[in-house]
C-alpha cells in the first residue's frame, strides 16, 4: 500500500488562526494514524499579500502545538527553521527561482491547454464591470485562446506583457469524490479560464497547487472547505497532465460566536491571543480536535497520542462548528 503523504500548505498571509491550526491538526492526526508522513510547504507566491513576520508566527505556533512535521521544514525548540527534515524546504517562491514550474506550464501550452493572454488589466476590469452591471459573474471572455502559438509569440518577442491561462473545454462537467462531502460537480460554463502565471512570472494558487502536491507525491489533499470552488479547476489539471489526483477531503469551517468564518484578514481567532492568555497547547489542541470530529466514545480529554489513535475522517461533520470559548476552558482545565 502507498504510504500516507498529507500537507498543512498556509500562505504567509497573516497569523496563524485557529480555524488553520484545525487544518494542520486533522492532517498530523490522519498522517499518526496511518503511519504516514506530515508535510509542510510555504505558498507564498502571492507577493502582494505577505504580511512580514507571518511565516516566523506560523512555524512558532505549530511548534507550540506539538505538531511534528515530517518533511519540509524542521524546527529547533526556538521555533527557529534550522535544518529542512527529511527532504525540503517546500517554499513555493525559492522553487519558482528554480524554475520548477516552468517546464510544466510549458507542456500546457504546447499541448494546447493553457494559452498566453494578452489582456490589459484595464480591458479585464472594464469587461467585469460590464458583467457585473449586466447581472452576470465575472469571467475571463477568451478573447485571447483563439490567437496561435506563433502570433502568441511574436507579441512576447515585441515585449508585450502577458498571463498565461487554463483553456478549460467548453461545457463540460467536472466532478469529485470529497470524503466528507460526496460526490461534487461543477460544469466549466460556471468556471474561469484561471490565471496560472500571472505578469510577473509568478504561478499562481491554483498551478503551484497541484505541481507541488504532485511532486511531493500527496495521497490526501485535507483542506478547508473554502477550496471546494476551487477543486474543480486542479482536478482538470491532473487530468490535463495525465495525473493521478490525490483523495479530497474538505473540513467544515470553524465558526466565531456570530457563525462567521474566523479569518487571517480581520486577525480575529489568532492562536497567538490564546498563547498569550495562558491557555495550554494541549487543551487547544484537545479542543480544535472535537471541533468538527467526534470520538467513537464519550471521552473528551485525550493525549495528542490518543487522537492520533482514534482518528478519522469518516467522524468529520459536514457542517461548520462554532468555536465555543466555554468549552475551551473546561477542556483545558483539565491539563
Ligand atoms: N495556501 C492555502 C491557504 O493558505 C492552502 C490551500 C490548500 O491547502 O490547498 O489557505
Amino acid at each position: 500500500m502507498t504510504e500516507t503523504r498529507v500537507r498543512f500548505a498556509p500562505s504567509p498571509t497573516g497569523y496563524l488562526h485557529i480555524g488553520g491550526l484545525r487544518t494542520a491538526l486533522f492532517n498530523y492526526l490522519y498522517a499518526r494514524h496511518t503511519g504516514g508522513k506530515m508535510l509542510l510547504r510555504i505558498e507564498d507566491t502571492d507577493r502582494t499579500r505577505f504580511v512580514e513576520g507571518a511565516l516566523e508566527n506560523l512555524l512558532k505556533t505549530l511548534k507550540w502545538s506539538g505538531i511534528e512535521i515530517d518533511e519540509g521544514v524542521k524546527l529547533d525548540e526556538n521555533g527557529e527553521v534550522t535544518e529542512v527534515g527529511e527532504a525540503g524546504p517546500y517554499i513555493q517562491s525559492d522553487r519558482v527561482k528554480a524554475g520548477i514550474y516552468d517546464k510544466y506550464i510549458n507542456q500546457l501550452i504546447e499541448e494546447g491547454k493553457a494559452y498566453y493572454c494578452f489582456c490589459s488589466k484595464e480591458r479585464l476590469d472594464n469587461l467585469r464591470e460590464r458583467q457585473k452591471a449586466d447581472g452576470l459573474t465575472p469571467k475571463y471572455d477568451g478573447l485571447c485562446r483563439s490567437l496561435s502559438l506563433d502570433e502568441a509569440r511574436e507579441k512576447i518577442a515585441n515585449g508585450e506583457k502577458y498571463t498565461v491561462r487554463l483553456k478549460l473545454p467548453k461545457n463540460t462537467d467536472i466532478s469529485f469524490e470529497d470524503r466528507i462531502k460526496g460526490k461534487i460537480s461543477f460544469n466549466t460554463s460556471d468556471m474561469d479560464d484561471q490565471v496560472l502565471i500571472k505578469e510577473d512570472g509568478y504561478p499562481t494558487y491554483h498551478f503551484a497547487v497541484i505541481v507541488d502536491d504532485h511532486e511531493m507525491g500527496i495521497t490526501h489533499v485535507v483542506r478547508g472547505d473554502e477550496w471546494i470552488s476551487s477543486t474543480p479547476k486542479h482536478v482538470y489539471l491532473y487530468e490535463a497532465f495525465g495525473w493521478k489526483s490525490p483523495e479530497f477531503i474538505h473540513l467544515p469551517t470553524v465558526l466565531n460566536k456570530d457563525h462567521k468564518k474566523y479569518s487571517k484578514r480581520n486577525g480575529d481567532g489568532m492562536v497567538e491571543d490564546f498563547i498569550e492568555r495562558g491557555y495550554l497547547p494541549q487543551g487547544l489542541i484537545n479542543y480544535l480536535a472535537l471541533l468538527g470530529w467526534s470520538p467513537d466514545s464519550e471521552e473528551e480529554i485525550f493525549t495528542m497520542e490518543e487522537l492520533a489513535e482514534q482518528f478519522s475522517f469518516d467522524r468529520v461533520n459536514k457542517t461548520g462548528a462554532v468555536f465555543d470559548v466555554r468549552k475551551l476552558d473546561w477542556i483545558n482545565g483539565h491539563y
